[in-house]
């Protein structure tokens, strides 16, 4: 506290990530970090891009990130998605908060899951936006009918976080048919563990909804956590009130390293798809592991699974397994305190997680 401070920064609560610890050698399933390296395309691209001493970092980046839109856009072209219905920023995070003072500020309270990605609340904080938590069932589903009347916006995850659960397609169009007054935003960070690509992401509703946001990230599927870059897909109109924001903002949110690593990222399709079923695959034998040391563990539809210990303290076991040098994610907070968030590593961590718990189970 400071009397320097202004008064918003007096009244703010930051988010909090997952723990990056500096100590080597851990299991960290604790932030939905992929466990595989990005395509080794990514690398090259960045070691082109420093090419000649670094010449090119003399200069400022493509402010727009044209290059990387078209890309994005050429990904769903088989949804008639064109560059005009791309933003981009660093990291989806950065993106959300845009949209948060974009598209979500306005008279009427937005509504969003009580169980959700924590960070929806902060940026409500930051930006002055009123909300409303509306509880999922016993479940963790989301019920569209529970999304009854005006309101500011509409934000959700799909799959959700930290349960894993997928709202189906079907949902979402009823829920923006419902709601055409308003934004609605898919956060899909996770879309690309959950079923086949192209049945499942809201981009499909794209182009039939004006009032659609869907919300992706290379952090998690393409393996660039590191690299911060993020995107959303929606009407022009709903993209230019982001780029309004961006350039009043920050006009070079993805450097040169970061444009030319997530242009190539999205090139190499079969590096995507070996990952991505090498860990849904992974998540399934986990799945199994785990439910015969008697946890409960929701359906997931992403690269991590949320599980409960009937007899045994969330809080302990994440105590017992850091000691044993494998960290996961424990939430304290209402209905959740006694689930572990665990991130998919590879089958080798999978392991290593199974004998530890099997150890402090017994
Ligand atoms: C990880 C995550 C993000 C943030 O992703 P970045 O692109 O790394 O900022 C956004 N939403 C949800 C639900 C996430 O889990």
């Amino acid at each position: 506290m400071s009397r320097y401070w202004s008064s918003l920064v007096h009244r703010l609560t930051p988010y909090v990530p997952g723990e990056q610890p500096k100590l080597p050698n851990l299991v960290k399933l604790n932030t939905n970090e992929n466990p595989y390296p990005p395509s080794p395309r990514v690398v090259a691209a960045i070691a082109d891009e420093l090419a000649n001493g670094g010449q090119a970092l003399r200069l400022y980046p493509d402010p727009n990130a044209d290059r990387l839109k078209e890309a994005i856009a050429a990904r769903f072209a088989g949804f008639g998605i064109t560059p005009q219905q791309v933003f981009v920023g660093n990291g989806s995070d950065e993106v959300l908060a845009h949209v948060f003072i974009a598209l979500l500020r306005h008279e009427l309270p937005i509504l969003f899951p009580d169980i959700t990605y924590s960070f929806y609340p902060v940026y409500c904080g930051l930006y002055d936006v009123a909300w409303t938590a509306v509880p999922l069932d016993e479940n963790f589903a989301l019920q569209v009918d529970d999304y009854a009347g005006a309101n500011g916006g509409i934000i959700f995850a799909n799959p959700n976080a930290p349960t894993g659960c997928l709202l189906p397609l079907a949902s979402i169009e009823r829920l923006l048919a419902v709601h055409s007054q308003s934004v609605v935003v898919v956060d899909e960070a996770y879309i690309d563990f959950g079923g086949d690509f192209g049945t499942d992401s809201a981009i499909a509703l794209v182009n039939r909804h004006p009032n659609l946001l869907v919300v992706h990230t290379l952090s998690k599927s393409r393996s660039l956590a590191g690299l911060r870059v993020g995107y959303a897909v929606g009407h022009p109109d709903l993209i230019e009130a982001l780029e309004r924001v961006k350039n009043s903002f920050n006009s070079y949110p993805l450097d040169r390293l970061a444009i030319a690593g997530a242009v190539a990222a999205l090139a190499d399709e079969r590096h995507f798809e070996t990952t991505r079923q090498a860990v849904i695959h992974s998540r399934e034998t986990l799945c199994l592991a785990l439910r015969s040391l008697a946890f409960e563990v929701l359906p997931s539809a992403a690269n991590f699974i949320f599980v409960r210990h009937p007899q045994r303290d969330a809080g302990d076991l994440a105590a017992a397994l850091r000691q044993r040098g494998i960290i996961v994610r424990h939430f304290r907070l209402p209905r959740i305190d006694q689930h572990l968030r665990i991130t998919i590593g590879t089958d080798a961590q999978c392991e290593l997680l199974i004998v530890a718990l099997r150890e402090i189970l017994n």
